[in-house]
């Protein structure tokens, strides 16, 4: 029986390559990504792979080399370049292992350009692990064909966050009581844009009406029922593309 291929069988594995590529360069690639190219998809020297940088686009190479602990790919030519994403960033209130992986996930494949983690009142996580949320990340552009990656950016308290707000840019507050109604705001709004979520227990009072107090903000609903905070994320995110974003 011959082994299932790990890849549709007209596509190219992919892998992120964080460096600059150019046509006829070399990149050596380290032993985690080599083991993967040759024990998991099992890869022969010879074989085309694509490779992406979130720089200058999608780049055909070929598995050069396979060494002990590494391998040698050699970049071919240019397959695109990199694409445009529409300017929205994500700010939200890590939840637990697990959710904020797939809350990553989605907004890298929806098409999130910038990820803000928020530390609110009720936020039970107090430690993120960026690596691996980065490598989530990696991991759903590398599967989903995107050339470019969210920006991951360090946490920040929800009162940092709301002292340094960027002037032109809304902040869409999906505000699970008193929201308005998201398609109106979004007619109302265009421009940069954020979208904000709170941690599993809400956002407390005070942190409600300090949000509010910001000019930029627009509390909107995301529907009579309460929703968990990675879908919400992910309904706002798909809310803003359809409206505002890049999918019409
Ligand atoms: N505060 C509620 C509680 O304590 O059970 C639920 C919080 S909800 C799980 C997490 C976040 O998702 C909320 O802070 C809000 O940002 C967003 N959210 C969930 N449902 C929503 C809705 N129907 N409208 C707007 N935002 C919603």
């Amino acid at each position: 029986m011959p082994a299932t291929p790990a890849w549709p069988p007209d596509s190219l594995p992919r892998l992120f390559i964080d460096a600059t590529l150019e046509e006829d360069g070399e990149i050596v690639i380290d032993a985690a990504q080599a083991n993967y190219l040759v024990r998991v998809l099992r890869l022969k020297a010879g074989a085309q792979i694509k490779l992406f940088d979130d720089r200058t686009g999608e780049w055909l190479a070929e598995l050069a080399h396979i060494g002990k602990r590494d391998a040698v790919l050699r970049v071919e030519g240019k397959l695109r370049d990199r694409e445009d994403v529409p300017d929205l960033w994500l700010c939200f209130a890590p939840i637990k292992k697990g959710r904020i992986d797939w809350l990553v996930e989605k907004a890298c494949e929806l098409g999130v350009a910038r990820l803000l983690p928020v530390r609110t009142q009720r936020t039970i996580v107090d430690k993120l692990k960026p690596a691996r949320l980065k490598s989530h990340l990696i991991e759903a552009a590398e599967q989903c064909e995107r050339t470019a990656l969210p920006e991951l950016a360090e946490m920040v308290s929800l009162d940092a966050l709301l002292a340094d707000w960027p002037e032109k840019r809304t902040l869409f507050y999906a505000a699970e009581r008193g929201g308005g109604s998201f398609g109106e705001a979004l007619v109302a709004h265009d421009g940069p844009a954020a979208i904000l979520i709170g941690p599993e227990g809400g956002f407390t009072e005070r942190e409600d009406e300090a949000i509010r107090a910001l000019p930029q903000a627009v509390p909107v609903s995301l529907g009579p029922r309460i929703l968990r905070a990675d879908t919400a994320a992910a309904a706002a995110i798909s809310l803003w593309m359809a409206g505002r974003g890049d999918w019409n």
